[in-house]
C-alpha cells in the first residue's frame, strides 16, 4: 500500500512540473522591443505596374517622414498617444492619403472624415464620425477621450464640441485636392454610362472604383512605460452617400489596443472589418487563445476576412513589441521602425 501511494504521489507531483513548465514557456515570451511604431498609409490594389517613380519616392518619403516623428517622441520618453497622434497628424497633412488634407469626395461632393483612438493601458476610447471641418480629426478623436464622457461623436456635434475645445476648425475646402475629385466624377462616370465597349477605359475605371474604398493612415505605438495607443484617420470611401459610417472610427474594427495583447490599426473595405470586428479579435485571439501576434493577424485577414468577401489589412504590434503587417490586398503602404531605429518602408506584397 505504502509502495503505491509512493508511487501514486511520484507520477502527480511529476504531471504536476510538466504543466508548469508548459504553461510557463507559453507565458514568458521574450520582449523583443522596449518601444516600437507601426504605421500604414492604406492598402488597395496598388500595383508597381500603375506607379511612376516618382510617386512612390513620394509615398515612401512622406510615411518614413511621418514614422521619425513617432519614433523620436518614443525615443526621448515620450507617450505612446502623442507618438500616435503626431505621427498620424503628418499623414493627414499630406494630401497623397485619404485622411485630412486629400480625403476623398462623398457622393454630394464634400469631404466627411472619420478617426478613432484607443488606449491601451486604461482601455479608453474617443472616435468622432462624418466630420466635415475639422482639421485634425485624430487630434478631435483624442479630445473626446480625454474631454468628454463620451466615446463617439458625429457631424455637427463633434464640430461644436471641437470648437469649445479650441481645435484648428478650416474651411471645407481645405480638405479639396484635384486628384481625389476627378476620382469621384469617374466614379459617377463609371455608374451612369456603360465603357464597356472600350475595355481599356472600362478596366481603368474599374480599379478606381476598386480602389475608391481604401487609403485610410493608421498609426500603433509602445512606448517606453509598455503603453501601447493605436488611432486610425480616414476620409472613408469615395461616392459614400446617406451620412455613411466606415470601420475606422469604429472601436474593434478600425482601432483596438489593449496593453495586456496588442494595438490594431485597420485599413480596407470598412463594411467587413465591422462584421469581423477585426481589431478586436486579433486582441482576443491573443487573450484567449495565446496566439502570438502573427498567427491572430494571419488567421483574421487571410483566413476570416477573405473568406467573408473582405479586402484590406492592419498593421499591428504587441506588448512585447512585436509587429505585423498583414494584407490580402496587392499592396499597403506602410512602415515600421523598433528600438533600434531599424526602419522598414514598403508598398507591395514582397
Ligand atoms: N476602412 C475605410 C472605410 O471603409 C477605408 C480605408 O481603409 O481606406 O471607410
Amino acid at each position: 500500500m505504502k509502495k503505491l501511494l509512493f508511487i501514486l504521489s511520484f507520477v502527480l507531483i511529476s504531471f504536476g512540473c510538466q504543466q508548469e513548465k508548459s504553461s510557463a514557456k507559453k507565458e514568458t515570451p521574450k520582449k523583443v522591443n522596449d518601444f516600437a511604431i507601426i504605421i500604414h498609409g492604406g492598402a488597395g490594389t496598388i500595383l508597381k505596374k500603375n506607379m511612376t517613380a516618382k510617386k512612390e519616392a513620394a509615398y515612401k518619403a512622406k510615411l518614413e517622414e511621418a514614422i521619425k516623428v513617432g519614433h523620436t517622441i518614443l525615443k526621448n520618453g515620450g507617450t505612446s498617444t502623442e507618438a500616435v497622434q503626431k505621427t498620424i497628424q503628418v499623414m493627414e497633412e499630406s494630401p497623397l492619403f485619404n485622411a485630412g488634407k486629400g480625403a476623398v469626395f462623398t457622393h454630394e461632393e464634400t469631404n466627411e472624415l472619420d478617426a478613432s483612438f484607443m488606449d491601451g493601458k486604461t482601455l479608453n476610447a474617443g472616435a468622432v464620425a462624418g466630420v466635415t471641418n475639422v482639421k485634425s480629426p485624430i487630434e478631435l478623436a483624442i479630445k473626446v477621450m480625454t474631454d468628454s464622457d463620451h466615446v463617439m461623436l458625429s457631424g455637427k456635434g463633434a464640430s461644436i464640441f471641437a470648437k469649445e475645445k479650441g481645435l484648428e476648425i478650416v474651411d471645407p475646402s481645405y480638405f479639396y485636392t484635384e486628384n481625389r475629385f476627378k476620382s469621384l466624377q469617374r466614379i459617377k462616370d463609371r455608374e451612369k454610362t456603360q465603357l464597356d465597349h472600350d475595355d481599356k477605359k472600362a478596366a481603368f475605371y474599374d480599379a478606381d472604383i476598386k480602389n475608391s474604398k481604401f487609403g485610410t493612415v493608421g498609426c500603433v505605438a509602445l512606448d517606453k512605460n509598455g503603453n501601447i495607443a493605436a488611432g486610425t484617420s480616414t476620409g472613408g470611401m469615395t461616392n459614400k452617400r446617406w451620412g455613411r459610417i466606415g470601420d475606422a472610427p469604429i472601436i474593434g474594427s478600425g482601432t483596438y489596443a489593449n496593453n495586456r495583447t496588442c494595438g490594431v490599426s485597420s485599413t480596407g473595405w470598412g463594411e467587413y472589418f465591422i462584421r469581423s470586428q477585426v481589431a478586436y479579435d486579433i486582441s482576443a485571439q491573443m487573450e484567449y487563445q495565446q496566439k502570438t501576434l502573427k498567427e491572430a493577424t494571419t488567421d483574421v485577414i487571410q483566413n476570416k476576412l477573405t473568406k467573408l468577401g473582405g479586402t484590406g489589412g492592419v498593421v499591428a504590434l504587441d506588448k512585447n513589441g512585436n509587429m505585423s503587417f498583414e494584407f490580402n490586398t496587392a499592396g499597403m503602404y506602410r512602415a515600421s521602425m523598433d528600438d533600434t531605429g531599424k526602419l522598414i518602408v514598403k508598398i507591395y506584397k514582397e
